[in-house]
């Protein structure tokens, strides 16, 4: 049987969200989300891919608990057609979904909760309707009480610095968010025609300040290297860009680049000697694709589909440049010497002539 999907009516009411950590130890988000001005049958999904990874990943089994709500606080019954799907129905033009989300895997991909900090992909955060992608989005975060935590995101702020927007679907699940104790620095670059964008580096770590010194200003150095590859930086829509750093032992490994941010994890600590310069080859790579792949895109990851993944032969050229670029200005920022620059050229090329078909993920895409 054919459903009708959700229609928006006229004016496009924004889907709101609330985040909250209530036991950040057993490495869950409760989640509300309330969509209003509906008609017919709500499909609520969880997404099946992220921007940046293109494969199939299957964020719906983390979802438990899940309960649904009409505006005047009635339960609603709800069904299950496939894994990645909740359909509500006999509402009343609002529909609030409330539902728990594990998460323990900290990457540019997943989800990853624990005392120290809520470090989350929004694909495999938040669930979404069919069919009202383009309306305005509004989030906010309720962080653990006992913590000392800070937002850091790509999203739009508001006077409330817990409470974000997003002009869209697609935008919204685009924008990582890390909430911890982190260390939010900035600086500022220009472009020839006098516009100033502030890079900022949120970085949740284990180590000192002279540590993260020596990150920020290799990271200004990579920055200023790329602007003067493309003699300009892009509009970042916020006028911000962020990297959401995260380096703590207890962590992942990983590196995904987005439109105005990217994250950058290693599950280490910035305390070991040469550790700094190891993570910022990293950095480098992903602001390389602040250009490349985020706006000199392959016509094929367009529109990005939640539901099944982009297939994109271009993709791999497009990160074949991102990689060879991103060493080149590790060299030309005077951060590593010519000859480890051309070794990790020679690493990446002889790991791709050699990956194994069955190999299953990449990391650093
Ligand atoms: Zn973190």
């Amino acid at each position: 049987m054919l459903l009708p999907r959700a229609q928006p009516l006229s004016a496009e009411q924004p889907v709101t969200y609330k985040v909250s950590f209530p036991a950040p130890e057993h490495h869950y988000a409760q989640v509300e989300v309330m969509f209003s001005d509906v008609t017919g049958v709500v499909e609520a999904r969880m997404s099946r891919s992220s921007p940046g990874r293109y494969a199939l990943h299957e964020f719906a089994k983390n979802v438990f608990d899940l309960q649904a709500f009409n505006g005047a606080g009635k339960p609603l019954a709800t069904g299950r057609p496939n894994p990645y799907q909740w359909n509500v129905e006999g509402h009343d033009g609002t529909v609030r979904i409330l539902y728990k989300i594990y998460g323990d895997h900290v990457d540019g991909t997943y989800l990853g909760i624990d005392p120290t900090h809520a470090h989350m992909n929004m694909p495999a955060t938040l669930l979404w309707a069919r069919g009202l992608d383009s309306r305005p989005v509004r989030v906010t975060f309720v962080p653990p009480a006992t913590g000392a935590w800070l937002p850091a995101t790509q999203l739009f702020p508001t006077v409330d610095p817990w409470t974000f927007t997003a002009p869209n679907l697609q935008y919204l699940m685009d924008s990582p968010t890390e909430l911890s104790a982190q260390t939010i620095r900035s600086f500022k670059v220009s472009n020839p025609d006098g516009k100033t964008f502030t890079i900022r580096t949120a970085v949740h770590h284990d180590a000192g300040d002279s540590e993260m010194n020596a990150f920020v200003a290799g990271v200004e150095k990579i920055v200023k290297e790329h602007g003067s590859i493309f003699g300009e930086y892009p509009e970042f829509d916020t006028g911000t860009y962020t990297f959401l750093g995260d380096y703590v032992p207890w962590g992942g490994g990983d590196g995904m680049e987005h439109r105005n941010s990217a994250v950058v994890a290693a599950d280490v600590s910035l305390r070991t000697p040469g550790m700094v310069s190891e993570v910022l080859d990293t950095v480098s790579h992903e602001f390389f694709h602040a250009w490349n792949v985020e706006r000199i895109r392959p016509k094929s990851l367009e529109p990005f589909s939640f539901e099944e993944a982009n297939m994109s032969g271009e993709l791999w050229l497009a990160e074949g440049f991102t990689q060879y670029y991103g060493n080149l200005v590790m060299v030309r920022a005077g951060l590593v010497p010519v000859s480890q620059g051309v070794a990790g050229l020679v690493g990446a090329a002889t790991a791709v002539m050699n990956v194994r078909a069955d190999s299953s993920d990449r990391r650093s895409a």
